[in-house]
């Protein structure tokens, strides 16, 4: 499968002027063919972005899961298409932390797709327990999210595996494993192939959680994934380079 790095900006830089400078440098130096690569910059950020180079595929970080009407303060999935967005990420652990829902999550899918957005939808427990009762939250995110989508729709969005406690962000995070996520991505499709059977042309999984350029290549080569999800190591242009490139060899 052809393998994918997305740049998650959160709510970084605090400038359009930083935005353009990391952008100008990723954009520079960003050689591989051989991958998709994606950055997510605050909403704000994009449209003069895309003006600086039409070729880096640009993607959001939330919509609305309505498409026009009195909701203030969102933004829909036809105004961010509008603006050259591809991607958009769906269902982050900061957006579930504020009370977004797997219903919320499936609605903003629909929606997505629709408007000829691809989704990448994140799931991820926030704690590992010993009895192992995190794979039923995983399992309970993708059924529920999943949930109505036809065959055809599935094959267009991309999974991404995020641990809570494994992003640089959490308080006190723990490291996750290539082989956490090798296991949670077979298991992730054990799910998928469950609901919608074995004819399906199964989405891209991809892992994200504390990556960067010393510890990509493991999770690329052992973990599983077709690509990885940065969020800390994308604000930085040299590492985040050095993931491209790593990537555009495993
Ligand atoms: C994220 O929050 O989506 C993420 C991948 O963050 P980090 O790489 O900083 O852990």
């Amino acid at each position: 499968m052809r393998k994918i790095v997305i740049a998650n900006w959160k709510m970084n830089p605090q400038s359009q002027k930083e935005a353009e400078v990391l952008f100008r440098a990723i954009v520079k130096s960003k050689n591989s063919k051989k991958i998709d690569v994606v950055i997510c910059p605050p909403v704000l950020y994009i449209e003069k972005l895309n003006k600086i180079s039409s070729k880096m595929v640009l993607g959001a970080q939330n919509i609305f899961y309505e498409k026009k009407g009195p909701f203030t303060g969102e933004i829909s999935a036809g105004m961010l298409k509008d603006i050259g967005v591809e991607y958009i990420i769906i269902g982050h652990s900061e957006r579930r932390s504020l009370g977004e829902t797997n219903l919320d999550v499936n609605k903003k899918i629909k929606t997505a797709l629709s408007c000829g957005l691809k989704p990448v939808v994140c799931v991820g427990e926030i704690e590992r327990d010993e009895n192992h009762k995190y794979f039923n939250i995983i399992k309970n995110q993708i059924e529920e999210c999943l949930g109505g989508l036809s065959k055809s729709m599935l094959s267009k969005i991309i999974i991404a595996y995020e641990p809570v406690w494994a992003l640089s962000t959490t308080l006190g995070h723990k490291d996750a494993t290539s082989l956490d996520s090798c296991e949670m991505s077979i298991f992730i499709k054990k799910i998928i192939s469950d609901k919608f059977g074995l004819k399906i042309i199964m989405p891209r999984i991809i892992y994200g959680g504390s990556v960067d350029d010393k510890n990509c290549a493991d999770f690329l080569i052992n973990g599983g994934v077709s690509g990885v999800l940065v969020g800390g190591a994308s604000l930085n242009a040299d590492k985040f380079l050095k993931i491209i490139n790593i990537a555009g060899i495993k």
